[in-house]
């Protein structure tokens, strides 16, 4: 086991972390109070090529491995959720299942775009009636010659107003439940397509989230993802992807509400003293601190097991469930420990408690999580596949056999 970075790994994680404190970080506070979506922004993180981090160079990316990629995910979250949200969906929920279920021709028609920023990629599973039960899709794909018709709403649907693609699921035959959903790439300019920004909302402001509605929308059959019948598994996968980029950012904002919290801490004083030099401060500052390290270290181990191409479904969930569940503690302490100006936007605690609030509800929430943890550990529905080691030492090694 090995707890080193690399030497480009660390180069990686230097670049994204000065990127986000000198482009990121300054504009934050006013895209926030703005609530808009910051397009300018968007075209200095394409110029930078983040966009393509983990993509082959064949496809005009860098081709870093995961380790990295949560390195990158983390910085942008530390200073930012909405940027970051933006980011792990293009990369995580779009490319990536692009780059695993695409044809060699949609790989070279949506993949250099995306990995400029050119192209805008958002993901479209949740439905008004389907969010947690994905598999009870109302959007529906008929055949019609070389085209689908598709017909329906998605909600909640990050980048979903910005992009130039969706990624779109849809049932061609409920009698087969999940086997019978179909997943497309649909351009977003396809006559009958259409989007609605959702304002406002509790957290990630600056975050575009919207509505999809389609209208008798005209796929080519080349545009349909992975097979007939096998939407419900891009799905899945794109899930394991996204997860990850959560978890990671998750750790982001713990760090983030340490941050702040330290050094308000030792700026503000009562009783004539810092407020940090209290012991029952100094509690909420060490949790932080251990569970922005804990967190840390299970992103980075579901990151070395997707780098291995293991199967990393259970570590991943419990990267986010952990995660999600600490960035709301650490939020909650960071208002606390601002006291009265925790409850001011003018100070950044406020911003945190109310962007940490979505990890536990998007991409899986925590009882879904829960749900997949404890079936593993049950032997009800074993996450990684059945044949996945189930002693607890096995389990730390990246030998499985399963691949992804
Ligand atoms: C800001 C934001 C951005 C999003 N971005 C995207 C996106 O890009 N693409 C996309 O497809 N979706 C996106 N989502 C949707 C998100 O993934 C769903 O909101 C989430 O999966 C939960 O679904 P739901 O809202 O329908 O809640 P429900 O499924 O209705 O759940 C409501 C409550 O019931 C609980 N519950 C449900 N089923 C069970 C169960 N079996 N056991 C125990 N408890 C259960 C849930 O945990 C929750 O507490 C986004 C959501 C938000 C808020």
């Amino acid at each position: 086991m090995n707890f080193d970075l690399t030497p480009e790994q660390r180069e990686i994680w230097l670049w994204a972390k000065e990127f986000a404190d000198k482009e990121i970080a300054p504009r934050v506070e006013e895209n926030d109070h703005k609530a808009e979506f910051d397009f300018d922004l968007l075209k200095k993180i394409g110029g930078q090529g983040f966009f393509g981090a983990i993509l082959p160079e064949k496809y005009g990316g860098q081709g870093i491995d995961h380790i990295a990629y949560a390195l990158m995910t983390e910085e942008i979250a530390r200073v930012c959720s909405s940027t970051r949200t933006l980011f792990s969906v293009q990369i995580s929920l779009v490319e990536k299942p692009i780059l695993h279920y695409g044809t060699e021709a949609q790989k070279e028609k949506y993949l250099p775009k995306m990995a400029t920023g050119e192209m805008i990629g958002c993901f479209g599973l949740t439905e008004p009636g389907a969010g947690s039960d994905a598999v009870n899709q109302a959007t529906t794909c008929k055949q019609d010659g070389d085209y689908w018709i598709l017909n329906g709403q998605k909600t909640w649907i990050s980048n979903g107003s910005i992009a130039d693609v969706a990624i779109v699921m849809a049932q061609a035959d409920s009698s087969k439940g999940s086997r019978g959903i179909c997943a497309f790439l649909v351009d977003t300019k396809t006559e009958g397509f259409s989007a609605r920004y959702i304002k406002p909302k509790l957290g990630l402001h600056s975050s575009d989230t919207s509505e999809l509605f389609l209208d008798n929308v005209r796929v080519h059959k080349d545009q349909m993802l992975g097979g007939y019948g096998e939407g419900f598994k891009v799905a899945m996968y794109s899930l394991d992807q996204g997860r990850f980029s959560v978890a990671a950012g998750a750790v982001g904002v713990i760090q983030g509400c340490l941050d702040i919290s330290t050094q308000y801490a030792m700026e503000r004083e009562a009783f004539d003293q810092k407020i940090g030099e209290f012991q029952m401060v100094q509690q909420m500052i060490a949790e932080m601190s251990m569970n922005a390290e804990a967190g840390r270290l299970l992103v980075l181990r579901a990151a070395d097991k997707k780098d291995k191409g293991v199967r990393n479904t259970r570590e991943t969930s419990m990267a986010k469930l952990f995660c999600g569940d600490m960035a709301q503690k650490a939020a909650y302490n960071a208002v606390q420990i601002f006291g009265g100006y925790g409850f001011s936007e003018e100070y950044p605690a406020a911003r945190y408690y109310r962007d940490a609030r979505v990890l536990t509800l998007y991409e899986g929430t925590s009882q879904i999580h829960n749900l997949i943890l404890a079936q593993d550990e049950l032997g009800i529905r074993p996450a990684n596949g059945k044949n996945a080691p189930s002693n607890p030492v096995d389990r730390l090694s990246s030998q499985e056999l399963l691949s992804v």
